[in-house]
């Protein structure tokens, strides 16, 4: 019997990836919690190729209610710090106590996360987030790196292949201001 797991979906490119890899040893449930994103056009368009990926590859995705307060609400405190930094931790383990609250509810043992496959965001962080996040639910974090074996690579060849949307910045309407000002230098 396949091992469950809740795949915690940022974007369709990484989910496309992550689902490819894990699906003939883990039955999946994909779980779309992403209220970071900024403006709400493009949470929409994000989550309208997530629901592409997982038809393509038959797996179920849930997304909450999108709640952009939840993730003002949790960064608040730390806008003023830079991509990488605290107000990433805080916009991860708000996502990841959503995911794992969703598999608690499920009665699925773990989750993990497509973050991992960025080569901009530290392993280090997104686990111990994850941790925190499964530690208060009752669940487990699995914590693949996908950026190892060329993972990032991958996951652009495939979505370029599916024809999927990538975005150009990470999520927020921070990351979409700092994305910008680097774009005019
Ligand atoms: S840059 Fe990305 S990970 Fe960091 S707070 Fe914004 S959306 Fe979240």
């Amino acid at each position: 019997m396949k091992e469950k797991i809740v795949v915690h979906v940022c974007c369709a490119p990484d989910q496309a990836y992550v689902v490819k890899l894990l699906r003939d040893t883990h039955e999946i449930r994909c779980y779309f919690s992403n209220p970071n994103i900024e403006p709400e056009e493009e949470y929409e368009k994000r989550l309208a190729d997530a629901q592409r990926v997982a038809d393509h590859f038959g797996v179920p995705i849930v997304a909450p209610t999108y709640k952009p307060h939840l993730w003002e609400n949790a960064i608040r405190e730390f806008q003023h710090t830079p991509e990488g930094g605290e107000r990433c931790r805080e916009c991860f383990l708000l996502r990841f106590r959503q995911t794992a609250a969703f598999c608690r509810e499920l009665g699925w043992p773990s989750f993990t996360s497509t973050l991992s496959i960025s080569p901009h965001k530290s392993m280090a962080v997104i686990e111990q987030a994850g941790r925190t996040a499964a530690g208060e639910f009752g669940v487990t974090f699995e914590p693949f790196n996908f950026k190892k074996k060329d993972g990032f690579k991958k996951s652009v060849a495939l979505s370029r292949g599916l024809g999927l949307y990538r975005q150009d910045y990470c999520g927020c309407r921070l990351s979409k201001r700092e994305s910008e000002a680097r774009s005019r230098r």
